[in-house]
């Protein structure tokens, strides 16, 4: 039987919703008296940096294998696949997710997973359940979340929900919600200081549906010429990581923060598939996706809906 501390963390690429899920959920734990400590799976990007400073959070600690039976709490992400090593054999006591369900578990868990834009607006309302009061500086990080996972409200992905929530713990971390909003999506617009490898490593999700190893990478940006001003050193880190990881189809997204837009960089030997999803033809590799900036609401099921129909053909 596993003992002791829950470590808590969210996914490798760690964006800001999951680092303030770990916090957040470390600090609920310790609460209501549960030894918990939060961890990061990779390095902290510079929007989230912005957010930890503003409310004078230290980064969690790097966790880059987990012992067997460690006491686990997986927050915004339930895949193995975009997980710590070990967390096969770990005891996930809790999930708390608002991403497809990907996960097979020996034992029951306690799993919390909803449709809405952030799993800090679950967070929120955890704390609620629990009576454990929001402080400032807690409700600061979570609102730092929401805004990012739902692009400032603009993400398909957002419900009334992650708004109304976002109103609250503005009010409560005593700040103005959208000049917080936009200095903090700017924050992570700054790619100048990465390489072309970097920059897809910034927020680059793995998925295996069937056959296809895909991976679909993000960034946000405020200025896409910028952006494929680099186009060049951005196709060869691609074609890096497909050589030597193997993958079908790698889909780099830039999403433009302020239009809501998504330019993609797509390579690999199934681009068919993302040219048949999207009804588009790649030219030199690139496609503009109007109104497309969720991965998870919109490129991701457009891809396996039609690996799903090649496979029924
Ligand atoms: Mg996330
Ligand atoms: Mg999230
Ligand atoms: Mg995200």
């Amino acid at each position: 039987m596993a003992d002791g501390m829950i470590h808590v963390f969210g996914h490798t690429n760690p964006d800001t919703d999951s680092i303030s899920c770990a916090i957040t959920m470390a600090n609920l734990q310790n609460q209501i008296g549960r030894e918990a400590q939060s961890y990061r799976l990779g390095e902290i990007n510079k929007e989230t940096q912005y957010a930890l400073n503003t409310f004078e959070f230290k980064k969690p600690d790097l966790l880059s294998n987990l012992d067997n039976n460690t006491n686990v709490i997986m927050v915004d992400n339930n895949e193995f696949s975009q997980s710590v090593s070990g967390i096969e054999n770990a005891h996930i006591q809790m999930v708390v997710d608002h991403h497809r369900l990907n996960l097979q578990t020996a034992e029951p868990v306690h799993c919390i997973a909803e449709p809405v834009g952030c799993a800090s607006t679950i967070m929120y309302k955890l704390y609620k359940q629990d009576d454990v009061t929001i402080t400032p500086k807690i409700a600061g990080i979570m609102l730092s979340a929401i805004i990012s996972d739902t692009l400032m409200f603009k993400s398909p992905t957002c419900t009334e929900q992650d708004k109304i929530t976002a109103e609250r713990l503005a009010k409560i971390a005593g700040i103005d919600l959208y000049d917080y909003g936009y200095k903090l999506l700017e924050a992570g617009t700054d790619i100048s200081s990465y390489s072309g490898l970097e920059i897809i490593h910034i927020d680059s999700k793995n998925f295996q549906h069937k056959d296809l190893k895909l991976t679909i990478s993000q960034i946000n940006s405020s200025n896409l010429e910028e952006v494929f001003k680099r186009k060049p050193e951005i196709e060869q880190a691609i074609e890096q990581r497909i050589q030597t990881e193997n993958i079908d189809l790698f889909i780099f997204l830039a999403t433009d923060i302020l239009a809501a837009n998504s330019k993609a960089i797509v390579l690999g030997n199934k681009t068919d598939i993302f040219e048949k999803a999207f009804q588009t033809k790649l030219i030199s590799n690139t496609a503009l996706l109007k109104g497309v900036v969720s991965r998870k609401k919109q490129i991701l099921p457009a891809i396996i809906e039609t690996l799903e129909q090649k496979i029924q053909l």
